[in-house]
């Protein structure tokens, strides 16, 4: 049984002093507890003092983004080789927002994943359909498609450093939250495909997070169903309070 893992975006939100406040009143929450893994994504600017706050903590530090190259003309790029630099072990990668808005494609994707990986970072690989696809009944179609392209070219060895996140489009800022049993259904797909591709050992290994308006009223239904190993939560993580009722309710789990 692994312990959930639960991790928080911030996305463009906080200033410097508040992630910094935040960061030292999650480590001193979290001091007594070994129930649970626990992250946080800031943006890139706050990563060099809030890895510093919060190195020996156990509690992991993830960039939002990278750049699929690691070093070169890429100007506002940042690295996989700088961030794991300053300290975080995690980065997500094909989070909705970068799809959708920046028009991030899933062979650049897949190439970011790789960078991750080339630089020791662990991925939270993003994936998850659209309102329209899950209307027209393409879901899994969806999910299966950007897994497989984005996970293209990997070893299996280095699959078990990858998380996934299944964050359902429509659910991500919505309020809107996938029945937990329609969440369940599609990561026991997720693991069955990671299973046909890497073995049953690789699949059972890796996390599979739920991301999509969790809060901390619908964490424990969440949590437990069998196939959600953890949440990746964007609102909700941006406030102490509320991020620490999730952390508590999936330490029932
Ligand atoms: C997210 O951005 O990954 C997310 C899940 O956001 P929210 O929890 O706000 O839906």
């Amino acid at each position: 049984m692994k312990k959930p893992f639960i991790v928080g975006n911030w996305k463009m939100n906080l200033t410097l002093a508040e992630g910094v406040e935040f960061a030292q009143s999650l480590r001193n929450s979290l001091s007594n507890s070994n129930k649970i893994i626990c992250g946080i994504c800031p943006p890139f600017i706050f990563l060099k003092d809030i890895c510093k706050i919060l190195e020996g903590s156990g509690i992991k530090v993830s960039a939002q983004n990278i750049h699929s190259e690691q070093r070169g003309a890429y100007t506002g790029e940042i690295s996989a080789l700088m961030v794991k630099e300053v300290g975080c072990s995690h980065v997500l990668v094909g989070h909705s927002e970068r799809r959708h808005i920046f028009g991030e494609t899933d062979s650049f994707i897949n190439s970011k994943l790789k960078a991750a990986l080339s630089a020791n970072l662990k991925p939270i690989l993003c994936i998850g359909e659209k309102l329209n696809e899950r209307e027209d009944g393409r879901t899994k179609y969806v999910v299966k498609n950007q897994l497989k392209d984005n996970l293209r070219g990997i070893n299996a060895d280095r699959i078990k450093e990858c998380v996934i996140a299944y964050e359902p489009v429509w659910a991500i800022g919505t309020g809107k939250t996938a029945l937990p049993e329609q969440a369940n259904e599609v990561h026991a797909f997720i693991r069955g495909i990671l299973t046909g591709d890497y073995g049953e050992d690789i699949a059972d290994s890796v996390y599979i997070q739920y991301g999509g308006s969790v809060k901390p009223e619908n964490t424990g239904e969440l949590m437990a169903q069998p196939e959600i190993d953890g949440f990746l939560v964007g609102g909700a993580s941006i406030k102490l309070e509320s991020f620490s009722k999730i952390i508590e309710a999936a330490s029932n789990y």
